[in-house]
């Protein structure tokens, strides 16, 4: 099922087409929400722009190279963890893969039941414990609920304002209507008015711009 997060949010980054999509129907049949990003540079942007629960990046890819990448994003402060694919298996791709923030290393080809339980095995060792999200120039601290931007202001959150916050946020770009945040984010509770509530509630604290109004749809990430 996809947009399921109940299994956690994979990002997988890798150029040979028929690889990346036997991993994310793979990872999509086994529970999880998976995400495709065919080049260094859509892997980039996918991994800054919302938070994953762990990464699946090939070692060889255009443009941006896989340690390349990793580095990047351990550099923008990403510690996501991460799982390195590749086809070199020497000691010196290794330590690369490993030095560059990489949490684990597997050599193509591969078996599947072996990734997923090095995938299961990565979550368990890392849970969701520090994890961040950017919005703008502001921190969502997914853990401690609180949004911090970059005059020191802090506002601290509901359980119930952040999961609404971190739907929108994991999704910037996308308007999400009220049914959708209803089933999402309020699933015990079938009003589509605690939507409105709850959307309220996050502009009182963060600001009337914190979250957009689209017209005849919903709601979306607006800016912080
Ligand atoms: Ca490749």
């Amino acid at each position: 099922m996809t947009g399921s997060l109940n299994r956690g949010h994979i990002l997988i980054v890798e150029d040979d087409r028929d690889v990346g999509t036997m991993l994310q129907r793979l990872f999509r049949s086994e529970g999880y929400a998976a995400d495709l990003a065919p080049d260094g540079q859509a892997g980039l942007h996918h991994a800054l722009s919302r938070a994953y629960d762990a990464m699946i990046i090939d070692r060889g890819l255009p443009a941006i190279e896989g340690v390349d990448l990793l580095g990047r994003l351990r550099r923008s402060g990403i510690s996501t963890p991460t799982l390195i694919l590749t086809a070199l298996g020497t000691l010196a791709d290794r330590v690369a893969g490993l030095d560059a923030g990489a949490e684990d290393y597997l050599v193509k080809p591969f078996e599947i039941d072996e990734l997923l339980a090095r995938v299961r095995a990565l979550l368990r060792r890392h849970p969701a414990a520090t994890r961040t999200l950017a919005i703008g120039t502001a921190k969502f601290d997914l853990v401690a609920r609180t949004v911090s931007r970059d005059d020191g202001s802090t506002a601290a959150l509901s359980g119930r304002e952040a999961d609404l916050l971190r739907l929108l946020a994991e999704h910037p770009s996308r308007p999400f209507s009220r049914d959708e945040i209803v089933s999402q984010v309020f699933p015990d509770a079938a009003a589509d008015s605690l939507v409105d509530t709850y959307v309220y509630y996050l502009r009182r604290k963060l600001g009337a711009g914190a979250v957009t109004t689209v017209r005849g749809v919903g709601y979306r990430l607006g800016d912080l």
